[in-house]
């Protein structure tokens, strides 16, 4: 799905705004989203499943800024949490906690009791301790969880193995002979209330196979557990729709599912989906300045102002994720760079080989790092984390201010 990310005369632009005027505005290192674009995107969920009943719920842990939270919010979007944290963003965004799954496999007692007093829509239930636990929650406050078990279809992904869950040895979901089980224990449990079944089989498919082989195993079960009288209102095929970092082909949300609504033809199975890095990938892109460039002996550095600390996706998957200059540079020699933070970490990368024309103060922006980005910023090395800033049209509006010594070092005491 194509972005709002465009260069004008050499220049890069969010939307109608000029990135460079928005580090100049706001500093560097800076995330820049578009709204536009995850307009667009949660749009493209929305009309490729309009023929059957669905909700969208967007995953909040790909980029959980209350500003992202509060654009899909407005168009109605649900949400897919993993924690009470996440909930109450979403709470705070203004989105509606009846169209909230919530997913994880260690929700606590609190977080769970949190969620049923908020009116969360659906928990997706990932073991028989949980629902056990659950039940009994909703008993002392008198109402019912309405639930779906994730189930783990023991289907390969083909993804980095870091973010392939739906393999048996995964530790997501409950393997589908005991979600038959569970199924029918839960029948008996006056707390909980079977609402739907789901699977997330893993994050960036590219493919639609490994959703076509989860869906059938998971059909195959609904079947089974029809015969013995559990009926569903619901189905969630997870998230997982990949985007294009280099030069990956990703599946349409409307070819996905082209491919899949078939099979639930006939059902009346309400139709929910989880898409995180999808909606909000290309949506966003880091925004750095060249510091200083290096030559070493064998290599080429540009030491950039952002780090493994705003950007973990290079140094914990490998990930290639492209770098372009945010202004042409015209005056400078083109050499291959390796671009890395100022991180006492050899892992310390943001590109590795990267053609460039650069001189000394330039900015840089990496590509597609809406997702997966600052959500896993951390302060190593005391850095703050960096500024969030939203364009819409031809504004651009601070969504998160830069963190300061004093956020740093906020709760932290010396001893008497
Ligand atoms: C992470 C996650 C998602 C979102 O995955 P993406 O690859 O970002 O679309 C959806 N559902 C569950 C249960 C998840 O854990």
């Amino acid at each position: 799905m194509s972005d709002h990310f465009v260069r004008r005369d050499g220049a890069l632009h969010a939307e109608d705004v000029a990135v460079a005027d928005i580090a100049q505005r706001f500093g560097t290192p800076c995330y820049v989203y578009s709204r536009a674009t995850l307009e667009r995107h949660y749009r493209a969920f929305d009309q490729a499943l309009a023929g059957v009943p669905h909700q969208v719920c967007y995953a909040v842990k790909a980029n959980s800024n209350l500003a992202v939270l509060q654009v899909l919010a407005k168009l109605g979007s649900g949400f897919d949490i993993v924690s009470a944290g996440e909930l109450r963003r979403v709470l705070m965004a203004g989105g509606d906690a009846a169209r909230v799954v919530f997913s994880g496999v260690g929700k606590t007692a609190e977080e769970l009791r949190f969620a049923l007093e908020q009116g969360v829509g659906i928990f997706n239930v990932e073991s028989e301790s949980e629902l056990r636990r659950l039940d009994a929650i909703a008993r002392q406050l008198h109402t019912r969880a309405a639930i779906a078990l994730r189930v783990n279809p023991d289907v390969d992904a083909k993804t980095h193995p870091y973010i392939s869950t739906g393999l048996k040895q995964n530790k997501f979901g409950v393997d589908l002979v005991t979600a038959e089980r569970l199924y029918l224990e839960a029948t008996h449990l006056p707390g909980i209330q079977i609402s739907g079944i789901a699977s997330h089989i893993g994050s960036q498919l590219l493919d639609v196979s490994p959703y076509l082989d989860a869906l059938d195993r998971v059909l195959a079960l609904v079947d089974r557990l029809a015969a013995k009288g559990i009926e569903f209102e619901h189905i969630d095929v997870g998230g997982g729709l990949g985007v294009r970092y280099r030069d990956e082909q990703p599946t349409e949300p409307e070819d996905w599912a082209r491919a899949f609504l078939p099979k639930l033809a006939g059902r009346n199975l309400k139709v929910m989906t989880e898409p995180g890095r999808a909606i909000a990938g290309n949506a966003g892109i880091l925004v750095m300045r060249v510091e200083l460039i290096k030559h070493g002996e064998t290599r080429h550095f540009a030491v950039v102002d952002a780090a493994m600390n705003d950007l973990l996706r290079p140094s914990l998957y490998q990930a290639w994720m492209d770098i372009v200059p945010v202004q042409d540079n015209t005056a400078a020699k083109p050499a291959t760079y390796d671009v890395v933070g100022p991180v006492c970490e050899t892992g310390d990368w943001l590109g590795k080989d990267r053609e460039l024309a650069i001189t000394e103060g330039d900015l840089l922006a990496v590509r597609t790092a809406g997702a997966y980005g600052f959500v896993m910023a951390s302060n190593y090395n005391s850095r703050g984390r960096a500024a969030e800033v939203m364009v819409d049209g031809d504004h651009a509006h601070l969504v998160r201010a830069r963190e300061t010594f004093e956020d740093l070092v906020r709760g932290e005491r010396v001893l008497p």
